[in-house]
């Protein structure tokens, strides 16, 4: 079966999985994201039940997650809180999964093969790092070393020209002057990312027209893990969201447009 993202089904009769709303609001609040992967592996999920992020110890964690996996708050199964979790947890950290407190593991990813990668990896830290802590002491790899080790793997590392050069085509428009001008921008957006796709050597991802600066925010963090470029502009970003007068920010809902493309 399939169903859209506010969980109506749209193909199939049998009833979508009870954490299909979990899933649902991942995507719609996370741009960047194309595949959420959910876990209840062993390892990961004995960090789970102990209510613990997994300490970033290891040279492997470093370079695929750039820091501790995090603690996810808990929430029972049924509405928006577990997705609310996930994306308020990994919307201020690095790494693609995120620990659910006495649950398991959720993971992120551009799309369903990069979130399963990261749904295994985590379960194999959290066994390495288990295991080291039932030996002794666990010791944390400095700051600067974390983000050294992330930096290098996700942008040097890898086989020369074997990488494919993507670059994602992001539009940004307010909500206020309504849904006509906002189809026209997705159109327009659209057209421009087929002509530069035919211009430059990459391959264009058109995403979504994002709606507010919350979005944008996010849709920019995403990326962030493997161009450090990205980084900065989303610290700039950060900069301009908390000099805005009294915090304002655009009322339009995120994600809640993305169906019109
Ligand atoms: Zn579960």
């Amino acid at each position: 079966m399939a169903c859209d993202l506010h969980c109506e089904l749209v193909d199939g009769d049998l009833s979508p999985s009870s954490d299909t709303a979990a899933h649902a609001y991942v995507y719609r609040h996370l741009p960047g994201v194309g595949g959420v992967v959910h876990t209840h592996s062993t390892y990961a999920s004995a960090w789970a039940a102990r209510a613990e992020p997994i300490p970033c110890a290891l040279t492997a964690m470093a370079d695929e997650f750039g820091g501790p996996i995090p603690l996810g708050p808990f929430s029972r199964i049924g509405d928006d809180s577990i997705g609310r979790g996930i994306v308020d947890t990994l919307t201020s950290h690095r790494s693609r999964a995120v620990i659910m407190q006495n649950h398991g593991v959720f993971s992120i990813g551009r799309d369903a093969k990069a979130a399963v990668k990261a749904a295994v990896m985590c379960e194999d830290v959290a066994r390495s790092t288990h295991i080291a802590r039932q030996l002794g002491l666990v010791v944390p790899l400095p700051h600067d070393d974390v983000d050294a080790l992330f930096n290098r793997y996700q942008n040097v590392y890898g086989q020369t020209g074997a990488r494919v050069k993507q670059i994602w085509f992001l539009t940004g428009s307010q909500g206020l002057y309504g849904e006509d001008t906002l189809k026209q921008v997705i159109e327009q957006s659209q057209a421009i990312a087929e002509e530069l796709g035919r211009a430059v050597p990459a391959e264009i991802v058109w995403k979504p027209v994002l709606t507010d600066s919350d979005g944008i925010h996010r849709a920019i963090h995403m990326r962030a893990g493997e161009n450090v470029c990205v980084r900065r502009d989303a610290d700039a970003l950060r900069c301009t969201d908390d000099s805005r007068p009294g915090g304002a920010r655009p009322s339009f809902p995120v994600g809640e447009r993305l169906s019109l493309a």
